[in-house]
């Protein structure tokens, strides 16, 4: 059976607030799918209104060639072979680990019931915890077994609502390595939302964007990490910056450095003449201080020290801002001059100037 997920046309409003619009989108089988983007975009609304938790305004919700939901008729999460893991889906406190495990499948005869048990804890790496209380577990394990207890019933599709940000960082990252393996073996399809970009990029087979109730763009996180079709989808993705640049027949002139035509994707003949935007994140530049201010291309404005790396926001003469990472040891104070290179061997992204 296939497990399709398909939003069609679909708006939601609240009143005069409109939380979803025009959405439409395709989720394959058994893939894992992550909605990104600031707050405020609609991406819970968007999980809500698959699993049942909200009925669109306009537009259908169906799931495997069924229409669930229209603006005449829903059906209940129930009803929708859908399993949940929500930040606030807490365990039940008064039930041990393999009865939380067990509460969906109730109806199952015990011997099933019991196997269905021992081969979710063993998939979340939790056997011989079965007879615990949650208070027990660390915030880690209580979340495995949320993710096993919407796991038991064998759900056509599992919705995950940033099921890790409760977490501190170290175990968010462990965490979501093993849900990528958890749910490649339940071969389930998902779909996730999450604000960590990091998250969405490292464990999604696709992810998509979005911004103001609309889906901005959707592929593979690599392909849109490489070509943010737009400027909104390159400012949220991976500290991006911006140098203004000047196409001429063979070049580019950038306030920082000349790059040859080439290497900015789609930049033809037509645009010769024409002022935009290049986009450059911080692995793409490399600061050097100069000695005279005169030489440089700009200022240290502030440096993020990140451990590895520090990443310095240079603010340059002509006032476009962009950040560059640096190894730990080039420790540069902030006001010192540097001068940039563009480092970046990869086509660069660009955006026809305003
Ligand atoms: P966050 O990342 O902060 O959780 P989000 O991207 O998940 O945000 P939504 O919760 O989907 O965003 O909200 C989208 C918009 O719809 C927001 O402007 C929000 O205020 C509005 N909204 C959501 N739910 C309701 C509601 N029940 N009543 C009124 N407005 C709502």
């Amino acid at each position: 059976m296939t497990t399709t997920l398909e939003l069609d046309d679909i708006t939601r409003t609240y009143g005069p607030e409109t939380a979803v619009e025009d959405l439409s989108l395709t989720v394959r089988d058994g893939e894992l799918f992550t909605l990104l983007g600031p707050s405020g975009c609609g991406k819970t609304t968007t999980l809500r209104l698959l699993a049942g938790l909200e009925q669109p305004t306009s537009g259908t919700v169906s799931i495997a060639g069924q229409t669930v939901a229209s603006a005449a008729a829903s059906s209940s999460p129930d009803e929708r072979d859908v399993g949940l893991v929500f930040q606030d889906f807490a365990l039940f406190p008064h039930m041990t680990v393999g009865e939380n495990v067990a509460y969906g499948i109730a109806d199952r005869p015990a011997e099933v019931r019991e196997a269905r048990v021992t081969e979710l804890l063993d998939l979340v790496d939790l056997a011989g915890f079965k007879d615990r209380d949650p208070a027990e577990l660390s915030g880690g394990q209580q979340q495995r077994v949320a993710l096993a207890r919407a796991l038991a019933p064998e759900p056509a599709v599992l919705l995950l609502d940033e099921p890790f940000s409760s977490l501190d960082i170290r175990l968010r990252v462990e965490m979501r390595e093993e849900l990528a393996r958890i749910l490649d073996d339940a071969g389930v399809t998902a779909v996730s939302v999450t604000h960590d970009q990091e998250e969405a990029l490292s464990i999604s087979d696709r992810i998509g964007v979005m911004h103001d109730g609309h889906l901005k763009q959707v592929g593979a996180p690599e392909a849109v990490f490489e070509n943010p079709e737009s400027r909104f989808v390159a400012s949220f993705l991976g500290q991006a910056g911006f140098l203004t640049g000047r196409v001429s027949e063979r070049r580019v002139d950038t306030a920082v450095d000349t790059l040859p035509r080439e290497q900015l994707v789609g930049a033809t003949e037509q645009y010769v003449g024409a002022t935009i935007d290049v986009l450059v994140r911080p692995d793409d530049l490399r600061a050097r201080p100069v000695a005279d201010e005169t030489d440089a291309d700009g200022v240290i404005a502030r440096r993020q020290y990140t451990g590895p790396s520090f990443v310095y926001h240079v603010e340059l003469t002509n006032g476009d801002e962009v950040r560059c990472r640096q190894n730990h040891t080039e420790r540069y104070a902030v006001g010192t001059p540097v001068d940039l290179d563009v480092v970046a061997e990869h086509a660069l992204a660009w955006y026809p100037q305003r």
